[in-house]
């Protein structure tokens, strides 16, 4: 039998129709087209994922195939390898384009565009892969990054024609034979504690905060319980590419002139801009996955405590804030970003362990995004040797940002007859009032499971004196060369300087 021509679109961490550049372009072909996705065993399986992701993912592609179904096609989903998948393909069909996102993703997505990549030579398969939002790949330089950036962010969205298609449709036979296992229902039932993925809830959520919630950003943002109202909350619609940047940056502007609280939203449009900018790095220098960035760290040995992990994980160090965060976290995949440099403060430096242990925080942030996650860990770690260290007090945060304990009180039953004013430390209670308020330190809640302060001031003396070594400033420097825009920092310099 005759193999016809097919090109693919190939949906990865894409899964939108609103300005795909893949899609679009694959439309102006005549070559019909095949629209695929693989949930990868080995993806699934590595040490980041967590079913939450996949959960996410599946929702997102419902809903594109409840918009398909209308004009009676659908993408071809598949629980399979895609090496797996495009060997079968191939054997069918006469591949002539595979059309994607390119992926700045961990090292097993990278090892397997590699493999792909190298498959596609073997068969002649052509693979055209559209950057992701405004992260450039190969880049040289930093210095004209900004301004590539921000002409990314204004250009023309890539709308598709919807009614303009030629799919090519796969026979049930081949299509039974290379789909795979169906998915667990842990993934195709929805858990109503997580946001829902999807196109649809991206806008609605985007909508929404710059309608209305966008008010209260800069006041709340800190907050743990105010900024889930208060943030945007797009991170995990941006992370799986139910909205591009593009669009969230347009959209911001198009409301910007009339919006009451213009500093606001210049603070949002910072943040997006940051989104592209730690996800570039990750993207000039992928072993931030494993490695520090400042090598010079790699002598810094903290001996491995696994009762410390423990306690951390499971939101029981006796530090109300840590545990609040950590237990809300696990159920409902988002804390705000305060929180989530407080608990990785708390993990680095109070209880002195290696950020490399922290794969259980990719697991849990429902936004995961390897881009952001490695490079933030990194620094909020202080192994760069270039940002500043903040070591958090959690207690001091805890009466800043959950004054009145709204949200450790929910997170924590067992504390929530104690007094908002008495909650931060609860170790310094009376054993009177330990039973006035029907919680016993030591058995109902724990002691906290180190001395904040002084563990605090070890972690100080220890990261301050460390990163003197030259060692740490001839890599920091390296670092500054290949990560930062070396023009405007001259700039910031020279500026200051005159303005002394
Ligand atoms: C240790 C650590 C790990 C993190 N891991 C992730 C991660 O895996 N995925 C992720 O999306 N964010 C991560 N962040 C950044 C930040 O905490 C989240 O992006 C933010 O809390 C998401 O909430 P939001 O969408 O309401 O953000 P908003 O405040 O509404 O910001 C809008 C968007 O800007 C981007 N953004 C906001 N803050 C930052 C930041 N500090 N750095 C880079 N981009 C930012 C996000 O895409 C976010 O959706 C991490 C921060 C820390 C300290």
């Amino acid at each position: 039998m005759d193999k016809i021509d097919i090109n693919i679109v190939w949906f990865k961490r894409d899964l939108r129709f609103t300005d795909h550049e893949p899609l679009y372009t694959a439309q102006q072909q005549e070559i019909p087209l095949l629209l695929i996705y693989c949930f990868e065993p080995s993806l699934i399986a590595y040490d980041d994922s967590d079913v939450r992701h996949w959960r996410f993912v599946y929702e997102s592609l419902q809903e594109m195939q409840e918009k398909l179904k209308k004009i009676n096609t659908q993408i071809y989903i598949f629980h399979n390898e895609a090496q797996i998948v495009f060997t079968k393909l191939a054997e069918r069909f006469n591949i002539k384009t595979v059309f994607s996102h390119q992926e700045i993703g961990n090292k097993i997505s990278f090892e397997r565009d590699i493999a792909i990549s190298k498959f596609f030579k073997e068969k002649n398969i052509n693979w055209k892969e559209y950057q992701t939002n405004g992260v450039i790949r190969r880049l040289k330089s930093r210095n004209n990054w900004d301004e590539r950036w921000q002409q990314k962010m204004t250009e023309f969205p890539k709308l598709v024609n919807e009614e303009n298609w030629d799919f090519c449709k796969l026979e049930e036979t081949i299509y039974n034979s290379i789909k795979g296992e169906n998915l667990p229902n842990e993934i195709t039932t929805r858990n109503k504690n997580f946001q829902q993925g999807g196109e649809y809830w991206a806008w609605r959520y985007m909508e929404s905060f710059i309608k209305e919630r966008y008010v209260n950003y800069s006041k709340h943002i800190s907050k743990p319980s105010l900024s889930r109202k208060g943030c945007s909350r797009l991170s995990p619609y941006l992370a799986y590419g139910n909205i591009s940047m593009r669009m969230v940056y347009q959209y911001t502007m198009q409301h910007y002139e009339k919006s009451t609280n213009k500093r606001a939203l210049s603070n949002f449009i910072s943040r997006l801009h940051w989104h592209c900018h730690f996800i570039q790095k990750f993207e000039d220098e992928c072993r931030m996955e494993f490695e520090n960035v400042n090598r010079a760290y790699d002598n810094l040995i903290k001996p491995k405590n696994k009762t410390y992990i423990k306690a951390w994980q499971e939101g029981k160090t006796g530090v109300p804030l840590i545990d609040a965060c950590m237990r809300c976290l696990i159920q409902t995949g988002y804390i705000n970003f305060r929180m989530r440099a407080m608990v990785v403060s708390f993990f680095v430096f109070n209880l002195w362990q290696d950020w490399r242990e922290l794969h259980f925080l990719a697991r849990q942030f429902l936004d995961y995004e390897p881009g952001i996650h490695y490079p933030q860990l990194q620094m909020q770690s202080g192994v760069t040797g270039i940002n500043t260290i903040r070591i958090y007090n959690p207690i001091k945060n805890s009466e800043d940002h959950d004054t009145e304990a709204v949200f450790i009180k929910q997170w924590i039953p067992e504390l929530v007859k104690i007094p908002a004013h008495l909650i931060h430390d609860p170790w310094k209670l009376s054993l009177m009032d330990q039973q006035l308020y029907e919680c016993e330190i030591g058995k109902d809640y724990p002691y906290p499971i180190v001395d904040i302060e002084e563990t605090r001031k070890y972690a100080s003396e220890k990261v301050w004196q460390y990163r003197k070594n030259d060692d740490v400033k001839t890599e920091g420097q390296r670092i500054l060369n290949k990560h930062v825009n070396s023009e405007r920092a001259r700039m910031k310099k020279a500026n200051k300087k005159t303005t002394k």
